[in-house]
């Protein structure tokens, strides 16, 4: 029987995790190893992914994936809704859960204080040095890497060490987010924000930035933050990342959470136990995070490593793997130092069976042997296959460490609020209406009411300062053509571009809102099969639908992607989705030649994008795109409440960004644009605008739009203008035609600019929007494809517009 035969609620023990590779390696991390009960929770509502419980969180998974996972039902397997680990049962008291004085006055704390020792890592005064003990020089620079899973707060946490001394750039070759930071009061820090993940097994890219970034940069620390909500996976992490030997402190975070709920962690206890200064916190409310900066300090200028990286059960099946795990070490330890890999780390990654490692490790061939022999045995002594069993002992060790440490509560107010809410948001009629509801609600507050309040309000200031500027240089007595540089082409292209600024602010704070509290996720799951046809994920969906109201955020906000490839593939996408700039064009030729047609007119051009889109879409995925789409394990975290903060940090970044696009390449393209519409040949300003540079081009390129029933040098300028902005084909063409566009155009030759229009090239913000994720290459292709493709179809609509 495997996971996708189980019935819905039905509980069952995982007996073989199939699959192979890095895939069945992710299953592995997430702890879907054999011995785990699972529990099945929903079916997303067409039918594919599914949602099942494993140790008290919720996973997402498709069927194809599910049908690897081999279960059996037992009766002695006892119902296990929310997979709680055993909580102490001894009559111990509950201990404390905040030390005391640690965070804030009046922190709160459960229970009563119960005196376990205080091994006192990381703390000033006493040396627990692994070896040597020599302080670093003081001026050296701390450098950080701040790890953790998604959703365990990474990004909470880096806003408040940092502040808002932040560096926002890309990690090399990759558009991946890269943001460093001072620490506040602290100058000789720097703590870098890396992308979630799970284990140090990559599995996306984002995963292999995460882990290169520890094994290569060599941090001085590490400060690894754990959703204390969700200790026993968080920890598996924790686990491999102390095989790093590199100073680290856990900061166990949400504790809030957990205290709230009436459940405790004997820190001091956890702390002996892994070995590392471990220091309760609460991001959101700024609980504890000085005391963790203290460690954090103290351990890396001290440099203390983490006092244990042991973590094999002599006693386990005969210890079968802590046997095989010190044969390695010893095996490998000279090439590990060589590689300058710590030695625990790659011993127990090439026992997985981690190809990576065992290249950079160079080993003999004789070496590769005895490699091979010794997992051989594991495996048959340990009666689990090499890498669920490395994943088994990781997790008994949490097992182990959990059951002495964790006071669970017996319910979690956060995730009976996050069920019911689903019940609604993923509920199999009531997802997608919800989902439409939700994303047409943030269309109407965006375009209709917030963005265009303060849209109006940003152009009504433009204006006035325009009119204040024009006044001014007239009364200076201004040269005409400094004059009109100022006024018609850097107040009028750089204002129209600003008028941007409103919507995508707009559109982002929303986006946040649905991203941190964790509905993004549910888009996911609840969209995944549709787009999967297409080669994408369910996250896509977003990115998409925001192309229909502006290309700009719509390219920005692909950041919600995980994988790079999806990222890629969307934003190639987006293009095709019909901007609302281009309504007023739409608008005016349906009323012209189409009058009794416009609705059906209006939505076949929609369609048409759509479809464009999706046959681009399975065009790209047979070539640029080939290869496996990116699996789909993900995690259902938690419903929670945003934090302002996050927000605000948000929305201030995709602000700077777009303005520095703005004054930069936008700036720069439209002084081009207004000097070859100006200008002619001799380089004197014009009046008549046919004489201008532009309409000498606009002539040039004018046989290529002949067979398109366009070949009028008015209609090339107008499109050309309308790469600066897309409203403005509409107005150049009246100017130009001098209102008389209506009998200068046949009906099927506005057929075919109607086609052209939605198809061609982006406007240059989006073209820019383009260049700033995936470099200038592929904002040439993304302009040059789409003007192809805009001259096929609107070609097309020529021959078939021919026959009637
Ligand atoms: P990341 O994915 O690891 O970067 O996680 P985020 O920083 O985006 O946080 C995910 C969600 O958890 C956000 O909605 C935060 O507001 C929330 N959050 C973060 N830290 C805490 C905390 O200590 N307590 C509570 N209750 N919520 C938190
Ligand atoms: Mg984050």
């Amino acid at each position: 029987m495997t996971l996708k035969d189980l019935a819905i609620g039905e509980s069952a023990r995982v007996s073989k995790t199939g699959g192979n590779g890095e895939l069945r390696q992710h299953f592995l991390d997430m702890g879907v190893i054999p011995g785990t009960v699972i529990t099945k929770i929903k079916l997303a509502p067409l039918g594919d992914p599914i949602e099942f419980d494993v140790n008290g969180y919720e996973l997402t998974m498709r069927l194809a994936d599910a049908e690897k996972i081999e279960v059996e039902t037992e009766s002695s397997v006892v119902e296990c809704p929310s997979g709680r680990i055993e909580t102490t049962t001894n009559s111990k008291k509950v201990v404390s859960t905040l030390r005391p004085g640690s965070g804030p006055a009046g922190s709160t704390t459960v229970g009563t204080y119960k005196s376990t020792a205080h091994p006192g890592l990381g703390e000033g005064g006493k040396f627990h040095a692994k070896g040597d003990g020599d302080p670093l020089p003081d001026e050296t620079l701390l450098t950080y890497a701040l790890v953790g899973n998604q959703n365990s707060g990474k990004t909470t946490l880096f806003n408040q060490l940092t502040g808002s001394n932040q560096h926002v750039g890309n990690f090399p070759g990759v558009t991946v987010d890269r943001k460093d930071g001072a620490i506040r009061g602290q100058p000789n820090t720097l703590v870098t924000d890396l992308p979630g993940i799970y284990s140090m097994s990559p599995y996306s890219n984002e995963e292999i930035i995460s882990r290169n970034f520890v094994l290569n940069e060599k941090p001085r620390g590490i400060i690894n933050i754990v959703d204390a909500t969700n200790i026993h996976r968080n920890l598996y992490l924790t686990m491999q990342l102390l095989e790093m030997d590199v100073p680290m402190v856990v900061a166990l975070n949400m504790m809030d959470e957990v205290t709230g709920n009436g459940g405790s962690i004997d820190v001091n206890k956890m702390e002996e136990l892994l070995g590392v200064p471990v220091v309760p916190i609460s991001a959101a409310k700024n609980q504890g995070v000085d005391e963790l900066i203290k460690h954090a300090i103290h351990v890396a200028h001290f440099q203390e490593k983490p006092l244990r990286q042991d973590f094999c059960d002599e006693n386990d099946s005969g210890g079968a793997v802590h046997r095989a795990l010190h044969a390695v070490i010893h095996l490998i330890q000279d090439h590990a130092v060589k590689a300058g890999i710590p030695v625990r780390f790659a011993a127990s990654k090439l026992l997985e069976g981690d190809k990576r490692i065992l290249y950079a490790l160079d080993l003999d061939v004789n070496e590769k042997e005895i490699l091979e022999h010794i997992s051989l045995q594991m495996e048959a002594e340990r009666g689990l296959d090499r890498s669920a069993a490395i994943a088994d002992m990781r997790y008994s060790y949490i097992k182990n460490v959990c059951s002495q440490t964790v006071r669970k509560p017996h319910e979690s107010r956060e995730r009976i609020r996050s069920q019911k809410i689903d019940t609604l948001l993923t509920g199999k009629y009531t997802a997608i209406p919800f989902f439409i509801l939700i994303m047409a609600l943030v269309f109407f507050l965006t375009f209709n009411v917030i963005g265009a309040f303060l849209q109006g309000l940003l152009e009504t200031g433009i204006d006035a300062l325009t009119g204040l500027v024009d006044t001014g240089l007239t009364a200076m007595g201004t040269n005409e053509v400094l004059h009109a540089l100022i006024i018609d082409g850097i107040f009028t292209g750089v204002g129209s571009v600003l008028s941007f600024l409103p919507i995508i602010v707009t559109l982002f704070f929303f986006l946040s809102l649905l991203e941190d509290s964790g509905y993004i996720a549910r888009v996911a799951f609840v969209m995944d099969t549709m787009l999967r046809k297409i080669g994408l994920s369910g996250r896509s969906i977003v990115p998409l639908l925001i192309g229909f109201g502006c290309t700009v955020p719509a390219v920005m906000s692909t950041r919600i992607l995980p994988s790079e490839r999806d990222r890629k593939m969307t934003i190639l996408l987006t293009p095709f989705m019909s901007c609302t700039a281009k309504l007023p064009i739409y608008a005016f030729f349906t009323a012209a030649f189409f009058p009794k047609h416009g609705g059906l007119i209006m939505t076949g051009l929609y369609l048409l994008g759509i479809i464009c889109g999706i046959l681009n879409a399975l065009l790209y995925r047979k070539t640029l795109f080939k290869g496996e789409p990116v699996p789909f394990v993900m995690e259902l975290p938690n419903y929670r409440l945003p934090s302002p903060k996050n927000v605000g940090q948000l929305l201030w970044e995709k602000a700077k960004d777009f303005l520095e696009r703005a004054f930069t390449v936008i700036f720069m393209a439209t002084i081009v644009i207004w000097f070859l519409q100006s200008f002619n040949l001799h380089l004197s300003l014009v009046e008549d605008s046919s004489q201008s540079i532009l309409a000498k081009i606009a002539g040039l390129i004018e046989p290529i739009f002949r067979p398109l029933g366009l070949g009028d040098w008015r209609i090339c300028t107008s499109l050309i203008s309308g790469v600066m902005a897309k409203e403005s084909v509409v107005s150049t063409l009246q100017i130009l035609f001098d209102g008389g566009v209506n009998t200068a155009l046949s009906p099927v030759s506005a057929a075919s600019l109607l086609v052209f229009s939605l198809l061609y090239c982006p406007c240059i913000a989006a073209v820019a929007s383009v260049k700033r994720e995936l470099g200038t290459k592929w904002a040439c292709a993304v302009a040059f494809w789409q003007c192809a493709i805009a001259w096929i179809c609107a070609f097309i609509v020529c021959l078939i517009g021919g026959l009637f």
